[in-house]
């Protein structure tokens, strides 16, 4: 930014010269809410109304069975992959929409593990990830060490300085997530992926909270297997089905534990022995939840009235502004930033430690500011620049502001179940 936005007419003028404003129109915010929570359930597209209606009404309850055919149920999984795949650079059929990121992970690693099993790289039996990953990434890598025994296991480094030396004659794959969800960092895709491979690895990415959130080029970076959420920065709501993304380079060699009959090259011919479907279709296992699926389109559907050159402008604008009013504004409280500053390093979200963390974000959220919480002391804000202005971002900090200056926050506040 050249001078500062110092008044909240000045984010007026920004909203005003924004491209992708027109964009908020297509969801559906409650009034009097900011939300900067999209990196954690994404808003609802307004046509996600109408059409879980007529997938339900329609398809469902008057077409029936039918619906399998007639309503493409049977190959939403590869259609909305590639309507997802200009979002992350990967190729058309080479992306699904199905299962859960846990379950992908499972996949992809046990299909990366496959590959890595044989010839020069067969003694390789490490899966390195960060501490900070995402515990579900953790857990998974670590629940298919120990199914697979014979030494496989997980290591797990403390800093993204510590990967060139972990990536040693035992790393089979090099498993990160792109932009960490705690802290908003983002790693440098191509030149880590490029270090694995020179390293005899192979590089897994999660991309629960870049795609839609950041440029993403999975084949410019030479990437092996992703994997990522649909619910996040991609609005296609709650519990939606995550994605895969198995480039055409491993398709073929492309083998998994979970082999149930959607990946069977036929599955109404009811075989009772395995054999793969070829391409993409591969990575499904059994019946998809149609109705979340279809969801998932209304999401994909707003992207395509932008592109992520434009998203990412707008949402470093966004950030960069949240970043220099909170510590304009709030300069004498003890908010502590712990997203990147550099713009190459950071996601779409800033997170500020606060001793109170967890008591100031339930006061910011009962006066209609929607971030989040995240252990230790961290407030997270996502900011999703489909729907999220620059008038919001000025509002939302003069109401941190208020509750800091007062000291309108309740220290002892009970938790909820999910923060
Ligand atoms: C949100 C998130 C997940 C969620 O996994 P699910 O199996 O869909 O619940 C996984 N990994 C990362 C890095 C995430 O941010």
């Amino acid at each position: 930014m050249t001078a500062p936005t110092t008044t909240r007419a000045d984010c007026l003028a920004l909203d005003a010269l924004d491209p992708l404003a027109a964009l908020r129109t297509r969801f559906d915010l409650p009034e009097g809410v900011i939300y900067l929570d999209g990196n954690s359930l994404g808003a609802r597209p307004s046509a996600a109304l109408v059409r879980a209606q007529d997938v339900v009404a329609r398809e469902w309850g008057s077409d029936l069975i039918k619906s399998w055919n007639t309503a493409g149920w049977f190959d939403m999984p590869k259609r909305l992959g590639d309507r997802l795949a200009p979002l992350v650079g990967a190729g058309p059929g080479e992306v699904a929409v199905t299962d859960t990121t846990s379950l992908n992970l499972f996949k992809a690693l046990a299909a990366a593990l496959r590959l890595q099993s044989e010839g020069a790289s067969a003694s390789r039996r490490v899966i390195v990830t960060e501490r900070s990953n995402f515990p579900t990434d953790i857990y998974m890598a670590e629940g298919l060490s120990r199914w697979l025994e014979r030494g496989y296991r997980v290591r797990l480094v403390d800093s993204v300085d510590e990967i060139p030396a972990a990536l040693d004659a035992d790393c089979a794959v090099l498993m990160l997530t792109h932009v960490n969800y705690r802290t908003g960092y983002q790693h440098d895709m191509a030149a880590l992926t490029r270090l694995a491979h020179e390293a005899g690895a192979l590089a897994v990415w999660d991309l629960a909270h870049s795609a839609g959130a950041v440029p993403v080029d999975l084949q410019a970076a030479d990437a092996d297997f992703a994997v990522g959420c649909t619910y996040k920065y991609l609005n296609g709501g709650p519990g939606a089905p995550a994605f895969i993304w198995v480039p055409q380079k491993h398709q073929a060699r492309f083998d998994h534990p979970l082999s149930g009959w959607w990946g069977h090259a036929s599955p109404f011919a009811m075989a009772p022995a395995f054999a793969p479907v070829a391409g993409i279709g591969r990575a499904l296992c059994g019946t998809q939840p149609i109705v979340s699926l279809a969801l998932v389109e209304c999401g994909l559907e707003i992207f395509e009235a932008t592109d992520m050159t434009a998203v990412r402008a707008k949402s470093l604008a966004l950030t960069d502004l949240f970043i220099d009013l909170v510590e304009r504004r709030c300069a004498s409280h003890p908010l502590g930033l712990v997203t990147p500053r550099e713009h190459a390093r950071r996601g779409s979200q800033v997170s500020f430690t606060h001793p109170h963390g967890y008591a100031v974000m339930t006061a910011l959220i009962a006066r209609g500011v929607i971030g989040d919480y995240r252990e230790p002391e961290i407030m997270r804000f996502g900011f999703t620049p489909l729907y999220t202005s620059f008038a919001d971002v000025w509002d939302a900090v003069e109401i941190l502001k208020d509750i800091l200056d007062r000291n309108d926050y309740d220290v002892s506040a009970a938790r909820g179940l999910v923060t």
